[in-house]
């Protein structure tokens, strides 16, 4: 039986909140638990491998506390769980229990493939985890198989159901739709919301290093949304033209759920971006798709006064550029690996 965990949540105020040099207010950092997966999806990992870190190299808990402590003292209220795969890292809802007591986050999400989910799903909600996304590219074994190279299918399904049940609502269920891939499945999964409280998100996929992608791979947002609009009436919940938000959600008449685009190839949200990612060795990155400007691991284990951790985290926001590089340029950067970033 797993232990009960007590939640306690406090607000504080804010000191300098965290600005980069074109004034975008920092309120949402994503945490990579580990960049270890039970799946090999081919858009995220690597054709070639890569190099996992060594273990005692990760972030334990307790680092990783602190750094969400120091954030949320410059104004971070959301953070994200995510990996490599979360759930395979063990205790993790005693983590998400931390963040959640953290003083000044509001939000505690967490992106899951949803193999381990069904056995999980209970503790993480009680550890008080308010919003889960989970990812699915397809319905059937053998392509399932194909793109995570891995037979997980059942399992996934499950942990989805287990994650319903558990009353996680609304769940989002992202889809990496590629074109010549799993395209022909976009109208299985708009069924998907019909009878269920989820929110199904259509991503564009990303080019990252060896990952398969070419301008032929790209379905865009426009192109799912005309064949989706072909037999679905389609009713925006956001403002069309509207500030940039990262999901371009939508209502069917008659449906429980709703289905939702996510842009980052066609429309790019760097303008109103307000992200920051710490990686599981301790890298902090401003951009998806640029490397690591800092690592606070070494200053973690030597003593660093909060002062100074904080310096770093400001450090890396200010290097934050205004835009990133156009798609085929992307390809080509150096990066970390998809898995090791957490989306
Ligand atoms: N293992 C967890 C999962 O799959 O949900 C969390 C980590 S995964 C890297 C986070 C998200 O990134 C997933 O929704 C995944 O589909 C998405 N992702 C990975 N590579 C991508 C790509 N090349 N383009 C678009 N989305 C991608
Ligand atoms: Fe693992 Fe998620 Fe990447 Fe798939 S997308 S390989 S499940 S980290």
């Amino acid at each position: 039986m797993p232990t009960a965990i007590t939640i306690t949540r406090m607000t504080m105020p804010i000191r300098e909140p965290l600005v980069d040099r074109f004034g975008r207010v920092h309120t949402y950092l994503r945490v990579s638990v580990t960049d270890r997966c039970n799946l090999r999806c081919v858009y995220c990992m690597p054709s070639e491998g890569f190099e996992h870190v060594e273990r005692d190299e990760i972030l334990t808990y307790e680092e990783i506390l602190r750094v969400v402590r120091l954030m949320a003292e410059i104004g971070i209220h959301k953070v994200r769980v995510t990996g490599g795969e979360p759930l395979v890292r063990k205790g993790l809802a005693n983590l998400i229990a931390g963040i959640v007591a953290t003083p000044g986050i509001e939000t505690v999400a967490m992106t899951t493939n949803a193999v381990l989910l069904a056995e999980q799903a209970e503790s993480l909600k009680r550890a008080g985890l308010s919003h889960l996304n989970i990812s699915l590219d397809t319905l059937r074994a053998d392509r399932f198989e194909a793109i995570s190279r891995r037979a997980n299918l059942r399992e996934a399904l499950a942990g989805i159901e287990a994650a319903i049940r558990s009353g996680f609502d609304p769940i989002k269920l992202n889809m990496v739709v590629m074109g010549g891939v799993n395209d022909d499945e976009l109208l299985d999964f708009v069924e998907l919301a019909r009878h269920r409280p989820i929110q199904v998100r259509f991503l564009e996929f990303m080019p990252f290093k060896s990952n398969g992608w070419d301008q032929g791979t790209l379905v865009s947002y426009a192109e799912m949304r005309r064949r989706i609009e072909e037999q679905y009436d389609l009713i925006p919940l956001f403002i069309p033209d509207g500030p940039a938000d990262v999901t371009k959600e939508f209502a069917i008449p008659g449906f429980e759920g709703t289905i939702g685009f996510i842009t980052s190839m066609t429309e790019d949200f760097c303008k109103d971006c307000n992200r920051i990612r710490l990686l599981a060795d301790g890298s902090l990155k401003s951009c998806l798709f640029h490397p690591p400007e800092e690592n606070l691991r070494a200053a973690l284990r030597r003593g660093t006064s909060d002062d100074e951790v904080e310096g770093l985290i400001r450090r890396c926001v200010s290097a934050k550029l205004e835009k990133h590089e156009e798609l085929e340029e992307l390809i080509r950067l150096e990066n970390n690996p998809m898995i090791a970033i957490g989306g």
